[in-house]
């Protein structure tokens, strides 16, 4: 290419719309795509030690937060732009929106830029899924969904499809959020049950996932809820200030996390000192430390969300938006024919070419 006006092929990123991310998603199905990327986060787990890792950075206003989160394995370098703005759903707007960039490390062109709103509720319902194959009760079948918001419907559909769990039983603070998920896992093949209260939700529970959001401490559940055996999944505190379950609790359980430097800060140990013990949940993959160890045991996944989650998860949409060309090609990087002449290509675009 010469002026700059048709930009060559190798310049272009491909570029995955929210409608392009649907297509994908539903060629596939949602609950397999869950289950593949559960499959690609724990491969990358297993080689933890490969990846450039840092807690994400987060700018903090009185709304909410806005984070970018970079990570690389030595071959791609990936981040997600995610906010999480609690406040949002009741002025129209998604609490949490996110997109996302992968790139080459060997000459650092970005080779696809996503959306990951949608994205984001697939990967953290394959983290839930994954790190519940190594925690959760083995044959649990029900599970309580405390919050039925946005990602409710991907959680329940990722431990349907790939934990064999029956029943989800259904609890928010605001009844049309229940309803909607109710609507909308009818045809899901789970059991659906829409509960009065939190307390109703968990009874008979082996899997609790808590995935509310609301800026301060809450409490979603008292110790006195949390019985013997049972796993906690609990996604929506992750962030300072915003937890959700009693410290109590945490006293009790056996606690794992993603990256403990991030997690400290972000999650639900927030709450308890600093050198409260936790196990890596990657090293419990690697076969380095125990993931459940008896029936009465009560398991906590402090669930945040963590870079290479959304890396693997850029990787999958990669494949899959190659494989099946629902993408657009975006004009996003310079191109002159002589790389050092950025100045002419853009004089010479003035002149028509
Ligand atoms: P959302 O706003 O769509 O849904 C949240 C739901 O929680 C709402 O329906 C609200 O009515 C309900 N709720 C609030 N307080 C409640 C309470 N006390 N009891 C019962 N229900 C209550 O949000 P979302 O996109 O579904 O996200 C939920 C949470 O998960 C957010 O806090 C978000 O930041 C967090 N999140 C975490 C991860 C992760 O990787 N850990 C990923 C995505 C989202």
């Amino acid at each position: 290419m010469s002026g700059g006006l048709a930009p060559s092929k190798l310049a272009m990123v491909p570029f995955v719309s929210v409608d392009d991310m649907m297509r994908i998603v539903n060629a596939a199905g949602v609950a397999p795509t869950i289950a593949a990327i559960a499959d690609r986060i724990e491969a990358d787990f297993l080689r933890w030690e490969s990846f450039d890792k840092v807690a994400r950075i987060p700018s903090h206003s009185e709304e909410g937060v806005i984070e970018l989160m970079p990570t690389s394995d030595g071959e791609f370098y990936g981040f997600k732009y995610v906010n999480g703005h609690p406040a949002n759903m009741a002025r129209g707007f998604q609490t949490v929106t996110a997109f996302g960039v992968l790139a080459r490390v060997d000459n650092g062109y970005p080779v696809m830029l996503s959306e990951m709103t949608v994205l984001t509720a697939l990967r953290t319902a394959a983290t839930s899924v994954m790190a519940a194959r190594h925690l959760a009760p083995k044959g649990a079948r029900g599970m309580a969904m405390i919050g039925n918001g946005a990602q409710c419907e991907f959680q329940a559909l990722g431990f349907h499809h790939c934990l064999g769990v029956e029943e989800v039983r259904l609890w928010d603070i605001d009844p049309a959020a229940t309803r909607k998920a109710a609507r909308n896992l009818a045809d899901s093949g789970l059991r659906v049950t829409a509960c009065a209260s939190a307390e109703e939700a968990i009874a008979g529970a082996q899997i609790i996932t808590t995935c509310t959001a609301d800026k301060r401490q809450a409490t979603i559940l008292t110790d006195n809820m949390v019985g013997a055996g049972v796993h906690l999944n609990a996604i929506g505190g992750d962030c300072p200030g915003k937890t959700e379950l009693h410290r109590d609790i945490l006293m009790r359980s056996d606690i794992f996390v993603e990256y403990p430097p991030q997690t400290r800060v972000e999650g639900e140990i927030q709450q308890l000192p600093p050198d409260h013990p936790v196990t890596e949940l990657w090293r419990v993959i690697a076969g380095q430390a125990p993931g459940r160890q008896s029936d009465g045991q009560i398991t906590l996944f402090d669930s945040v969300g963590f870079a290479t989650e959304d890396f693997s998860a850029l990787r999958h949409i990669h494949g899959e938006a190659l494989r099946t060309g629902h993408y657009v090609d975006l004009d996003m990087l310079a191109d002159p024919d002589d790389p050092r002449d950025l100045f002419g290509m853009v004089t010479r675009a003035a002149d028509g070419g």
